[in-house]
């Protein structure tokens, strides 16, 4: 092994300074781009534990990382979620963020709130009850609005993403719009991306970036907001008021400046969401968990690949 870096900089120069932290790989939905209706999971003796997490996370903090974002599976559906959480908020450097898909989110909002998360990401790809259904197979679309509003009224920083796909939910670009401006929160569509099960779905499911902008430019004009040079998203400020952002990983990915590495909720740690091999730190002491942060800066591709097997749900999306 080379000399340990004090900081995560891979050799091409990316500083990794964010983490996807998986807490599980089930979940509450069966959304048609991520998890077949028939997926298997981890048996849970396989989980992370909280002291394991907080162990894990806290060393990436020394090296580096600054935030960590909560997410899965549905996270809300990990048993020890509290445990896990009150674990992690004792790490100060730490901003801790959450990605879920909003069934469970309004009764975990006070814990939340008390474990310092106040940014939260929740997916929300339709407004209409049977087209949620047929993305998601999940009946509970009254729920994750209700939880919405409450989040957004209890002071939480929220956007919304919507994997926006031909013939399922496009005919809802606008109407996302409008309701992420009258909740005053940021609506981010995403670009159908060919990992896992996704890449069962009809070619023509996918639409690019552009055509949802070419297609939100007939309604409103678009001014370009900045946003950090890692961001995954490119913002617009709409002439309605509303602000939304594209998530172009597979028209424009964002490779040269990605910042992020996983930790699946069995412990493998990875590099890049595009690539299947990552380092088991189950069982690893802290000295040979330091050698597998070293390892696997040299495992972060310049590029992409085009697909990937594993699913969203497996690793951490
Ligand atoms: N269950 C939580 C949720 O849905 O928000 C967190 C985990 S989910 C895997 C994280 C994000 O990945 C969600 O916003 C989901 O829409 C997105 N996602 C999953 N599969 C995707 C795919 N094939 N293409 C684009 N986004 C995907
Ligand atoms: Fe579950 Fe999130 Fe995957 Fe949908 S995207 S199936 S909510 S993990």
């Amino acid at each position: 092994m080379g000399p340990i870096n004090q900081q995560l900089i891979d050799p091409q120069g990316r500083v990794i300074r964010k983490l996807r932290l998986s807490l599980t790989d089930r979940c509450n939905l069966r959304c048609r781009y991520c998890m077949p209706p028939d997926a298997e999971f981890l048996s849970s003796d396989r989980y992370l534990q909280p002291n394991e997490y907080r162990d894990i996370v806290a060393e990436l903090a020394e090296l580096g990382i600054q935030q960590v974002r909560l997410t899965g599976g549905e996270p809300l559906l990990r048993r020890e979620f509290p445990e896990i959480v009150t674990a992690l908020a004792t790490i100060p450097t730490i901003e801790l963020s959450l990605t879920t898909n909003g069934l469970l989110l309004e009764p975990h909002l006070s814990l939340l709130k008390n474990a310092g998360i106040h940014k939260l990401n929740i997916s929300l790809d339709s407004l209409q009850a049977a087209t949620f259904h047929r993305i998601t197979y999940g009946h509970a679309l009254e729920r994750v609005l209700q939880a919405i509003a409450q989040a957004v009224q209890q002071g939480f920083q929220v956007k919304l993403n919507m994997v926006v796909m031909r013939g399922w939910n496009d005919h809802e670009l606008v109407d996302m719009v409008a309701y992420g401006k009258q909740l005053g929160v940021e609506v981010r569509f995403l670009e159908l991306m060919r990992v896992g099960y996704a890449c069962q779905l009809p070619q023509n499911a996918f639409i690019s970036a552009q055509e949802m902008l070419a297609r939100l430019q007939e309604h409103y004009q678009l001014t370009s907001i900045p946003s950090p040079r890692d961001s995954t998203a490119f913002r617009f400020r709409t002439s309605c008021g509303a602000t939304i952002g594209f998530i172009a990983s597979e028209s424009q990915p964002f490779c040269g400046h990605c910042s992020r590495w996983r930790l699946s909720a069995d412990g493998i740690l990875r590099a890049c969401l595009f690539r299947e091999g990552g380092i088991a730190l189950r069982g690893m002491n802290a000295q040979q968990r330091q050698q597998a942060y070293q390892q696997l800066l040299g495992m972060k591709p310049a590029v992409r690949g085009q697909t990937v097997s594993h699913a969203m749900y497996q690793i951490g999306g």
